[in-house]
């Protein structure tokens, strides 16, 4: 539990994950509080990410709440100077200037919650997630289950054969496995 801010201090929130992990539902239950306490809250995600709607942040159990795609973080900057709290979703697709974004907000007195998966499909950090995660105040990893064992899971695994880093997709797409199982998939994929 945060403390709402009541002197206008902003600080950086991360919640990260694999696919399937809740990170997005982790984010709307944070606004839904934010907003329910009368602060204005703004989402934004990157326009890329079209899988469902332009203008919702829909999370995989259709909880939703209205987003705006934008094409660059500076874009949010622009858009938020009235707001308390800027949540971020898929924050994994934004170039490393959302770093630099996010510490403006923050400095200026904005909550920011920021939601992304923390690593691509092959087990990497992805894209500007690691930094993010590096300079916000508070950080929580949230986990899915693993498909193969059942055991906590922290990889996105993908089961296309594609080397492309985004491939957008759902549950025929992607599978949330263990460090374990992925592993295992990793040796599979390599015969
Ligand atoms: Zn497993």
């Amino acid at each position: 539990m945060f403390l709402e801010n009541a002197s206008r201090d902003g600080w950086i929130e991360v919640v990260c994950g694999s696919m399937f992990s809740g990170k997005t539902e982790e984010l709307i239950r944070r606004l839904k509080r934010a907003k329910f306490a009368n602060q204005r809250v703004e989402i934004f995600k990157p326009r890329m990410d079209v899988r469902y709607s332009q203008e919702e942040v829909v999370s995989h159990d259709s909880n939703t709440i209205r987003s705006t795609p934008v094409d660059s973080p500076g874009n949010i900057l622009i858009m938020t100077s009235d707001v308390d709290v800027v949540g971020i979703d898929e924050a994994q697709f934004f170039d490393m200037s959302l770093v630099e974004v996010c510490r403006q907000l923050a400095d200026r007195g904005t909550r920011v919650i920021v939601a992304g998966l923390d690593m691509d499909y092959t087990g990497q950090p992805f894209g500007p997630m690691p930094a993010l995660m590096a300079t916000a105040e508070y950080v929580t990893k949230v986990h899915a289950i693993c498909v193969r064992c059942g055991n906590l899971a922290h990889h996105s695994h993908r089961l296309l054969a594609s080397d492309k880093l985004v491939v957008l997709g759902e549950k025929e797409t992607y599978q949330p496995i263990c460090r374990h199982c992925f592993r295992i998939a990793m040796a599979e994929k390599r015969g």
